[in-house]
Parts: structure tokens; sequence; C-alpha cells
């Protein structure tokens, strides 16, 4: 088998949706979703160069020669695309082997996983640009509410309607109703705007700005009982005395973990308020290497970790999965892909041990479901996501729905 062409598909969710195919010389063609990134289609499609005429099947070496091509092991923007060529090729290869490719990464550990609901900030639908800036697709028509873009370093922008959608009764009736649908974990964020937030840039917090934010997470807590976990997410907006305040103030909720209080890069500083803390502090949607996630474990002594699953990819996340079991680890899964991102995502949570959840970003976007042609449908159900015996990812996407949310100025596959 070789490969004759990779080419890609935007969809304007959300988020870009990124699909890869890998069309080949025998009847298999291949699909994964890739993180989103400016500019991103163009280097997957440069990869044409490298991978036309190569075997598909030899993936852990072909993942190798495209991470060195690009001055070995740069990050970011060429992971993205890495990973959306890499799970292309595991549901290739499971096609052409007729497995699923939870079988190709080890087997089973379990058929259900576990989703937790990114319940964001308030319930309001929201499409951002890969530059993080808000948009209007089509399909949102009047449902589109205008949201600041998430680029300050914190969240300005109060005003009176907040108060209904900032307050603790509206994160207790959202909570609610999640776990009316079945989900067992949920994230909130509470980096949002206060009437007391005093300076945008100096990653402090007052008592009030802490008071707030715990306000919001009681209330999901008294709201869903304590079978439910609960996860809060900041979007590395603090520094490491706001984190330490903000981290002990939680500590009675009993978090699942609370997620990039701080900035990813300085592992120390992330270490200092661990150690200062029961919260299980987590992180990792921005770190692509074994090496910063061991890091992370030994010398932050996290105990939870959130890789990006599209950011990594399978192969890769399966690695990282066996590194962090050695210290008994627990990875909680970032995810913001569509429909088959997700069952890409649900197929390495099948396959590893240590798994607490894999995310589910997509609950508001009205046609997640109505992209599967064959696979599970709802594919997100009470809560789970369920892997078939259906060979490489066992989900297909309807590429006359795909179509149909396109982006504008990008190629659809190779028209
Ligand atoms: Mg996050």
């Amino acid at each position: 088998m070789k490969i004759t062409r990779v080419s890609t598909a935007v969809l304007e969710a959300n988020f870009d949706w990124t699909l890869v195919r890998i069309e080949t010389d025998s009847p298999h063609t291949g699909f994964g979703e890739a993180f989103v990134g400016p500019g991103l289609t163009a280097v997957i499609r440069e990869f044409n160069e490298i991978l036309l005429g190569e075997d598909p099947t030899h993936i852990d070496r072909l993942l190798r020669r495209l991470r060195a091509s690009v001055v070995y092991a740069s990050p970011g923007l060429v992971w993205h695309a890495i990973g959306g060529i890499e799970t292309a090729l595991l549901d290739l290869l499971g096609k052409a082997h007729k497995m699923p490719v939870w079988q190709l990464l080890g087997g089973l550990y379990r058929e259900e996983i576990p989703i937790y609901a990114d319940c964001h900030g308030d319930d309001a639908l929201n499409s951002i640009s890969p530059l993080l800036l808000p948009r209007r697709p089509a399909w949102m028509g009047s449902q589109a509410e205008d949201i600041p873009a998430r680029i300050s370093i914190k969240h300005h922008g109060w005003d009176a309607s907040r108060e209904e959608t900032h307050s603790p009764e509206s994160y207790a009736a959202h909570a609610a109703d999640m776990a009316a649908r079945g989900f067992r974990i949920l994230k909130f964020d509470v980096d949002v705007p206060t009437p007391y937030e005093t300076d945008e840039y100096n990653r402090a917090l007052s008592p009030m700005e802490i008071d707030f934010a715990v306000d919001l997470a009681k209330a999901v807590r008294l709201a869903v009982g304590p079978e439910v976990g609960l996860a809060i997410d900041c979007h590395w907006n603090y520094g490491a005395a706001a984190a330490v305040d903000l981290a002990r103030a939680l500590e009675p909720l009993r978090l699942l973990w609370l997620e990039d209080v701080m900035p990813p890069e300085n592992i120390p500083a992330l270490g200092h308020v661990q150690r200062a803390t029961s919260t299980p502090l987590a992180t990792g949607e921005n770190h692509f290497f074994r090496l910063d996630f061991q890091r992370l474990i030994t010398e932050a002594g996290l105990r939870v970790l959130a890789p990006d699953v599209q950011k990594l990819g399978l192969w890769e996340g399966r690695k990282l999965a066996d590194l962090a079991d050695l210290h008994y680890v627990n990875l909680t899964w970032h995810n913001i892909s569509g429909p088959l991102g997700t069952m890409a995502g649900a197929h390495l949570c099948a396959a590893t041990p240590n798994l607490l959840a894999l995310e589910w970003h997509a609950a508001s976007v009205p046609f997640f479901d109505e992209l599967i042609a064959r696979g599970p449908r709802p594919l997100v159900h009470n809560g789970k996501v369920r892997v078939t015996q259906e060979p490489g990812l066992g989900l297909e996407i309807d590429l006359d729905v795909a179509y149909k949310y396109k982006k504008p100025g990008e190629p659809f596959f190779q028209e």
C-alpha cells in the first residue's frame, strides 16, 4: 500500500474542525482530525512532498520523519498537522486490517469512555477563529451572541447583562442540566468577568475576585452533589500568588482538577503552587514533549495531566499515557474537536489504563451529530462515548453534510 494523496477540509464550527484525508493505491482511505491553527492546512498539504509514495503502515517511522523535517521536534502548529495525519494513518491501518484503532493501540481497558462536559462560563453559543477572534458563521444565525475573544490576560467586560450569565444561579442551573443529561464530570470556567477586576495584566486576584470565583464553583457543587466530579479552568490567567490563594479557597469543593491556573511554561512555579495546596492542579494542553510532561510529574508534582489529544495524536498519546502510568498519574484529555476527533480520542482512552476522562467541548454545536454518516449517533450519550468493533475509528463523516459547514476560502479535500 502506498500513499497517493493527503488533503484537507475545514468545517467552521465553534472552532475550526480540520479533517485530514489520506488516500492510497488500495481501496482504503484514512481520516483524521487536526488541532486548530492559523495556516494549518497549508502545512498538512505540504507534507505530501514527504508522504506521497510512502507505505502508510510504518507509522512511527513516518512520524519521526515528519517531525525531523521541520528542524527536529519543533512543537506547535507543525505538531498539530502531524497529529491529524497520524490519526488518519491509524484509521487507514485499522481499515486495511479490519481492526478497530483501540486494538492497534494495545486493546481495551474499557468500551465506554467517560466524557466530561466543558460548560464554559455561561450557556452562550460562540465561535472563534484560529487567531481567537470571535466570528459568526452562517449557521449561527440569530443564536449568536457577541462575546469578546479570549485573548486578554483577564476578562474585562463586566456589565449588567453579566449579572444573569455569570451568577451562582446560572452556573447551578447549567450544572444541573448537564448532570441530568448523564455527565458525571463537569468543567466550568471561573476566570470570567467580575465586577471587581482591577488590572488586566498583573495576574493578581483580589479577595473579592476569589470569593466571586469560589461562589460560582460552590453553586455548581451544591447543584450536582458529591457524586459528580467537578473541574475548574482558568486559562493561564493568574500568577503564583493568586493561584495559591484560589486553589486553597477551592479546597473544600474537592475538585478533580484545577486547570491552567497559571501559564504552562514555568514548571517550578507550578510546583510551588501544587505543594501549597491539596487541590490537584492540571495542565498539558500546551505541551508537546514527553520530557516536559515528565517534568510536570517529577518536578511540579502534578497528579493529573491534561494533554490535548489532537495535538499529540493517538500513538504519541499512548506513549505519554504509559509514561504517566509509571508515576501513577491520571490523564484527562483536552479535546475541542468535532465528532471524528472526539471518536479518535475515545479510542486512545479505551486503550489506556490511567484515564480520568475525555473532554467534549461541542455540546452547543447543533450539527455535531448530523455530521456522522456511520458510527454511534448521538456520539456522546449519557455522558459517555462507546467505541465499537468497527475497523479504524469506526466513524465516518457525512461529506455532503460537512460541505454545508465548510470554511470559506478553504479547499474541501481535493476540489
Ligand atoms: Mg483548558
